[in-house]
C-alpha cells in the first residue's frame, strides 16, 4: 500500500473538517428555524467529527514531526478520539430523535454520550505509555472506532428502513440508510484489516483511499439529511395544515361545519337555487336561556344539549340536508325548496313542536329546554349567504327576546345598529380632525422576557365617553371609508415613534394593524414607503398585520400586496391565525414573516383540548414555514408555560403588559425585561 505524503493527508483531514463544521453550521441554522430536536444533535455530531479530524491530523503532524512527544501527543489524540466517538453516538442520537418524533429520554442522551466520552478516553489512553504494544494501541485507537462505527451505522441504516416498505421511505431517508450502509461496511473492512496480522497496520490507518471513502460517505450522509430534512418539513407542514383545517372547519362537539364552512356551501346551494329560480329558507336554532344553563351547569351538559339538538334537527331535515354551527349555542340549516314564506313559517313551526329537550339539573330532576329560531327567506330577506345567515341570527335572537319557545321571521326593523353606526361615523369624522385618536403600544415579549416588538392599536379619547377601545368604533369607520385614513394615521404615529424608539436607544418593531380595505386601495404600498421616509424610521422595523381573512378575499392580489411591502424591507404578519376563515395549503404560499396566534385558542389552550391542539398545530405550522410565531391574549401562567414549552417565539397579553401610551413604553423599555407576574 502506497504511502500518502503528509500534505495530502492534511488536505483530506482539512476538507473533511470543513464539511463538517458546514454541515453542523447548516443544522444548528436550520434547528433555529425548525426548532426540532434532532438537528441540535446533527449539528453537534457534525462539529464534533470536525473536531477529531482537526484533532487527529494535529496528532498526526505531530507524529510525524518525530519527537518523544507522546505527552504532547496524547491531548489532541484523546481530543479527537472523544470527539468522533461524540460524534457516532449524537448521529444516532438524532437518527433516533428523528424516528420517534421526538427527543430521545435525557438520561438516554446522558449515558450515551458519557459512554462515548469512556471510550474516547479509554481508547487513546490504553497503550498510551507502552511503546513496544503498537499492535495494541491501533488497534484500541483505529480498530476499535471502525468496530464501533460499523456497528453503529448498520444499526442506524436498520432502524431507518426497518418497519416500512422501501418504496414508502423519502429520497432523504434512502440516501442515508444506503450512505450509513456502505459506511458500515467501509468500516468494516477497516476492522478486518486492522485485525488482520498479514496487513502493515501503519499503512493502513493513513491509507487514502479510506479518507476518500470516509469523504464521500459523510458527504451522502449530510446531503441525505438535508434532502430527507426538506422532505419531512415540507409533510409536517402538510400534515399540520391539514389538521389545523379539520380543527377548525368542523365543531368537534357536533360534528358539524363551522360557520365558515358552512357558509361556503350555502353559497354553492344560493347558486343553484338561484339557477333553478328556487327559493329557499335559512333557520337559526338556539336553546333558551342557555347562557344563564351554561353559568348554572358545567359546559359539557349544555354541549351535549346542543349536540342533542343537532341530532333532532339532522332527524328532522332528513340526509343531505346542509347544517352547521355557527358558535357554541346556535344551529343554523337549511330549508329547501321552499314555496313561499308561509310554508317556511309552517316547517318552523312543526319543528319548534317536536325540540322538546331536557337537561338534567344539579339535583337530578329534568330541567326542559326550549329552543328560539329564526328565519331568513331567499332572496327577500339577503341575497349573500353572510346576509342570510345574519338575517335569521337576527330573527332568532329576536324571537328569544320575546319570551323564548318561538320562531320568528326576519324583519328589517328588528334593531337600529345601521342608524347607530351612521351617527358614529359621522362624529368619528369629527373626532379625526379634532384630534381625539391616539396610538397606544402592546410590548411583545421574547423568551428571555425582553420587549422586542410593540403592536400599535388606536384609541380615541372620547370627550364623553371616555377612551373608547377599537372594538366600539372601528365597525362605523369601515362604512364610512375611514377606516384607511385611521390606518394611515396609525402608521404615521407609529414610524414616527419607531424614530424616537430607536434614538432613545431601545429600538424596536412596531407592528400596526391594517385593515383589508386599507391594504388594498390602490397606491398602499407607496404609502407605506412615503410614510417610512418621512419619519426615517427603518424599514426593517415596521411590520403589518393583516387578518388572513383580510389575505384570503384574493390571495393573488394579496400575494403581489405582500411582495411589494416585503420588497421595501417591512415585514408581515398574519393577524388573528387560525379562526377557521381560510384554507391553510393556500395560506401557505404566503410570503408573510410572523404568524400571530388568535387570542380564542391561547384563552383555552389551558382547559379545552381542541384549543391546545390547534394552538400547538398553529406553532408547528408557523415554524415548519419558517414563521415567527407570536401567541396573542396572554393572560395567564398556565399560557406563558403552554407557548414556551411548545416554542412560540413571542408572547403578548395583559399578563406581561397592556397597550400602554408612548411614554409609558418608554418607561418600560428603560427598565428592563419584564416577567411575567
Ligand atoms: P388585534 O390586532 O388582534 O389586537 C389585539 C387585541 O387584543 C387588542 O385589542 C389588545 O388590547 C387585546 N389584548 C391584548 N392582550 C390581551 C389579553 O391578554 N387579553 C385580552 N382579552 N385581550 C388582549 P384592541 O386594542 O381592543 O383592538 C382590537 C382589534 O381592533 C385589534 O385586534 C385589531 O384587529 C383592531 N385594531 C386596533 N387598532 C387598529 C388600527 O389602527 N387599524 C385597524 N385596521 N385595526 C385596528
Ligand atoms: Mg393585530
Ligand atoms: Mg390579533
Amino acid at each position: 500500500m502506497i504511502e500518502q505524503p503528509p500534505s495530502v493527508v492534511a488536505l483530506l483531514s482539512a476538507l473533511q473538517a470543513l464539511l463538517g463544521l458546514g454541515l453542523g453550521t447548516l443544522f444548528a441554522y436550520y434547528h433555529r428555524v425548525y426548532r426540532r430536536p434532532h438537528l441540535q444533535f446533527w449539528s453537534a455530531s457534525f462539529y464534533a467529527l470536525a473536531l477529531f479530524l482537526v484533532g487527529s491530523a494535529a496528532a498526526l503532524l505531530l507524529a510525524r514531526r518525530g519527537a518523544d512527544a507522546t505527552a504532547v501527543r496524547t491531548i489532541p489524540s484523546v481530543l479527537s478520539q472523544v470527539a468522533v466517538y461524540v460524534h457516532v453516538a449524537t448521529l444516532v442520537l438524532g437518527t433516533l430523535a428523528l424516528r420517534g418524533g421526538m427527543a430521545p429520554p435525557s438520561w438516554l442522551t446522558r449515558s450515551v454520550l458519557a459512554g462515548a466520552v469512556a471510550l474516547g478516553v479509554i481508547a487513546t489512553l490504553a497503550y498510551a505509555f507502552d511503546p513496544a504494544a503498537v499492535r495494541e494501541r491501533v488497534f484500541m485507537r483505529v480498530g476499535l472506532r471502525y468496530f464501533v462505527a460499523a456497528a453503529t451505522y448498520l444499526g442506524v441504516a436498520v432502524a431507518l428502513l426497518a418497519g416500512q416498505p422501501w418504496r414508502n421511505a423519502s429520497v432523504g431517508q434512502r440516501i442515508v440508510a444506503l450512505a450509513f450502509l456502505g459506511f458500515s461496511l467501509v468500516s468494516l473492512l477497516n476492522f478486518a484489516a486492522i485485525v488482520s496480522p498479514v496487513v502493515p497496520m501503519e499503512s493502513m490507518a493513513a491509507s487514502p483511499w479510506l479518507n476518500f471513502v470516509d469523504l464521500a460517505a459523510v458527504g451522502a450522509i449530510g446531503t441525505g439529511l438535508v434532502v430527507w430534512l426538506h422532505d419531512d418539513e415540507r409533510r409536517r407542514a402538510e400534515g399540520a395544515a391539514g389538521e389545523v383545517e379539520r380543527l377548525t372547519f368542523f365543531d368537534p362537539r357536533t360534528g358539524l361545519p363551522n360557520r365558515h364552512l358552512f357558509v361556503e356551501r350555502l353559497v354553492e346551494r344560493l347558486i343553484e337555487a338561484d339557477v333553478r329560480g328556487e327559493r329557499l329558507a335559512v333557520l337559526v336554532a338556539r336553546p333558551d336561556r342557555v347562557r344563564a344553563l351554561r353559568a348554572a351547569l358545567d359546559d359539557a351538559a349544555v354541549d351535549g344539549l346542543v349536540a342533542r339538538l343537532a341530532v333532532r334537527l339532522g332527524e328532522w331535515l332528513g340526509t343531505g340536508a346542509l347544517m352547521g354551527q355557527l358558535d357554541d349555542d346556535r344551529l343554523v340549516l337549511v330549508l329547501a325548496p321552499v314555496a313561499d314564506a308561509g310554508e317556511a313559517g309552517r316547517r318552523a313551526d312543526a319543528l319548534l313542536g317536536q325540540l322538546g329537550l331536557a337537561l338534567t339539573a344539579p339535583g337530578g330532576s329534568l330541567l326542559p329546554v326550549t329552543c328560539s329560531l329564526g328565519l331568513a327567506q331567499f332572496p327577500a330577506d339577503g341575497d349573500t349567504a353572510e346576509a342570510l345567515v345574519s338575517a335569521a341570527s337576527a330573527a332568532q335572537s329576536g324571537a328569544a327576546a320575546a319570551g323564548g319557545n318561538r320562531w320568528a321571521p326576519f324583519s328589517r326593523n328588528l334593531g337600529n345598529a345601521g342608524r347607530e353606526n351612521l351617527l358614529l361615523e359621522a362624529e368619528l369624522r369629527r373626532a379625526m380632525d379634532a384630534g381625539e385618536l391616539e396610538v397606544h403600544y402592546q410590548p411583545m415579549v421574547d423568551r428571555e422576557g425582553r420587549i422586542v416588538a410593540a403592536e400599535a392599536l388606536v384609541r380615541w379619547r372620547h370627550p364623553r365617553r371616555g377612551l373608547l377601545l377599537p372594538g366600539e368604533f372601528l365597525a362605523a369607520a369601515a362604512g364610512g371609508n375611514l377606516l384607511s385614513k385611521i390606518d394611515r394615521f396609525v402608521l404615521g404615529e407609529a414610524c414616527r415613534c419607531c424614530t424616537r424608539r430607536a434614538a432613545a436607544g431601545n429600538p424596536l418593531r412596531i407592528a400596526v394593524n391594517i385593515a383589508a380595505q386599507t391594504f388594498e386601495a390602490p397606491g398602499f404600498a407607496d404609502g407605506v414607503a412615503a410614510e417610512l421616509a418621512a419619519s426615517g424610521a427603518p424599514a426593517r422595523l415596521l411590520e403589518l398585520e393583516i387578518t388572513e381573512g383580510t389575505a384570503m378575499r384574493d390571495l393573488e392580489q394579496a400575494a403581489r400586496i405582500i411582495e411589494r411591502i416585503r420588497a421595501l424591507g417591512v415585514a408581515l404578519a398574519l393577524d388573528d391565525f387560525g379562526v377557521g376563515y381560510s384554507s391553510m395549503s393556500q395560506l401557505r404560499h404566503l410570503a408573510a414573516d410572523t404568524l400571530k396566534i388568535d387570542q380564542s385558542f391561547t384563552a383555552g389552550v389551558e382547559s379545552q383540548a381542541r384549543d391546545a391542539a390547534i394552538a400547538s398545530a398553529l406553532v408547528q405550522l408557523g415554524h415548519s414555514l419558517g414563521l415567527r410565531v407570536v401567541a396573542e391574549g396572554i393572560e395567564r401562567e398556565g399560557q406563558v408555560a403552554f407557548f414556551r414549552e411548545r416554542g412560540a417565539d413571542l408572547l403578548q397579553g395583559f399578563l406581561l403588559a397592556r397597550p400602554l401610551p408612548e411614554p409609558e413604553l418608554a418607561r418600560l423599555l428603560a427598565a428592563g425585561p419584564v416577567t411575567a407576574r
